[in-house]
């Protein structure tokens, strides 16, 4: 059925978001599936943007949701503490590794970015190294959409508009290894990408460097990008050098998604301070948190208070949604499930190499996973100078009735990227029926 005749004749609306484009209109969903109003299914094979974790209407959450509006819905922190949010912090810091043990809630990624940026430079005042202040990221990277965040962000033509209106802060390109033809091994390559935040760091000067922000597994900006293993006890190293802070960005990648609770798990470089949000509470609530170890906090504390706070931080409602995701999460395995059903999924992703040569790259870890649309494999030149080709595809697969994401990452030497990250609770049965529905969305793409 044509996208066309799936989209309702609907009455001006009075909502707007970032286009007039109209979408169907949601009914329910469950599991890894959506209805619309007139009944067609979806398959949700992005998590909507990689956050429904768990699947959707799981009866676990909204059993303890429930439970909680029956209860308590609000209690302002500054006047209460409660006690799902008490537990829920817990919980969280007993899946964290190293010495993250102190959880500063919030309400979404954006917010959880900012809570780490404004920790960070809190501590550095708070410790007599008020000369440090700049915070250097990666191009392309994608941080969130508050001013904070997006000074942090490369995607130039999210932040060109606002660039008056805030501190420029350094870059330094993503470790795109996969893209470079040079002799050097993949190892190289890693310590090379690394090496560029030492360069930035000296070329700044280290006294006014604060902290480095990275995603360990990348999401939308990158398509999934991973750096080669070289590259993340690099970075450690420099940053101590340095006396930089290293930040976590795991808004996409935490939560279990890559087959380990926070992506930066997979290597043994522990970073300072963590982001987390999207899969964390998993859609059942907007909730983020910002995670740091006892010795940023309490100096901060010590210091006269952390300046910031967001109303919502640590709602009853949202806290208890987040800690029966974490039960969801931890009683039916769903770390492990993200890891071996995301090797499935990889390996049918990557089969689609010898049917497709327009696609270039296959990568990923887990349930974060992603496929690069290229002219030319050699080259791996974009498979249009536009960078478009992911939104028409995108859009096939919609009438197909399957959801992916996508992102153009304008600048940089990325490209066109569709992310395939369905829930962590995806069945194989579900995911055969993914490949078929993307495989008849490529040919009718490549017709
Ligand atoms: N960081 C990353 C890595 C993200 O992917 C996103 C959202 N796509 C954000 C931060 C911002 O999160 P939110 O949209 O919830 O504010």
């Amino acid at each position: 059925m044509a996208l066309a005749s799936a989209l309702p004749n609907r009455p001006a609306s009075h909502l707007f978001y970032q286009t007039r484009q109209r979408r169907p209109l949601v009914e329910r969903a469950e599991g890894v599936w959506f209805w619309d109003s007139d009944g067609r299914r979806y398959l949700d094979g992005s998590s909507g943007a990689m956050v429904s974790n768990i699947g959707h209407s799981h009866p676990h959450v909204v059993e303890a949701m429930r439970r909680q509006i029956g209860k308590a819905t609000f209690a302002y922190r500054l006047h209460f503490e409660n006690e799902a949010a008490e537990t829920l912090a817990a919980k969280l810091v007993g899946h964290l590794t190293g010495d993250l043990s102190r959880v500063f809630f919030v309400s979404g990624g954006s917010e959880a970015v900012e809570s780490c940026l404004k920790l960070a430079r809190q501590y550095a005042v708070a410790t007599g190294q008020g000369s440090r202040y700049k915070v250097i990221s990666r191009f392309p990277s994608y941080h969130g959409c508050t001013l904070g965040a997006l000074a942090v962000t490369g995607y130039t033509a999210l932040t060109a508009p606002f660039a008056p209106m805030m501190q420029e802060m350094p870059k330094i390109p993503a470790p795109t290894a996969y893209l470079d033809r040079d002799a050097l091994t993949m190892e190289q390559r890693g310590l090379k990408y690394a090496d560029l935040l030492e360069r930035e760091i000296l070329a700044q000067g280290p006294e006014t460097v604060l902290a480095f922000i990275m995603e360990p597994v990348g999401g939308a900006s990158t398509g999934a990008l991973v750096a080669p293993d070289s590259y993340y006890g690099r970075v450690r190293e420099i940053c101590d050098r340095h006396g930089v802070l290293l930040i976590y960005d795991e808004v996409m990648s935490g939560a279990g998604r890559t087959g380990r609770f926070l992506g930066g798990d997979h290597w043994a470089a522990r970073p300072d301070l963590v982001a987390l949000s999207k899969g964390f509470a998993a859609g059942y609530s907007p909730l983020g948190a910002a995670v740091a170890p006892d010795r940023i906090v309490e100096p901060v504390l010590d210091a006269g208070g952390f300046l910031h706070g967001f109303t919502y931080a640590g709602n009853p409602l949202a806290c208890a949604a987040g800690l029966a995701v974490l039960e969801v999460i931890e009683n039916e395995g769903l770390v492990a499930r993200a890891a071996s059903r995301g090797d499935l999924l990889k390996s049918k992703l990557a089969l689609l190499m010898e049917r497709y040569p327009f696609i270039g790259d296959v990568r990923g870890k887990g349930l974060l996973l992603a496929f690069e649309l290229v002219a030319d494999r050699e080259t791996m030149a974009p498979l249009e100078p536009s960078l478009n080709a992911h939104a028409r595809l995108v859009e096939r697969a919609f009438e197909q009735g399957l959801i992916v994401y996508s992102r153009r990452t304008r600048g940089g030497r990325a490209g066109d990227h569709i992310l395939v990250c369905p829930p962590m609770v995806v069945s194989e049965s579900e995911i055969d029926e993914l490949m078929a529905m993307l495989t008849a969305a490529l040919d009718a793409f490549a017709a």
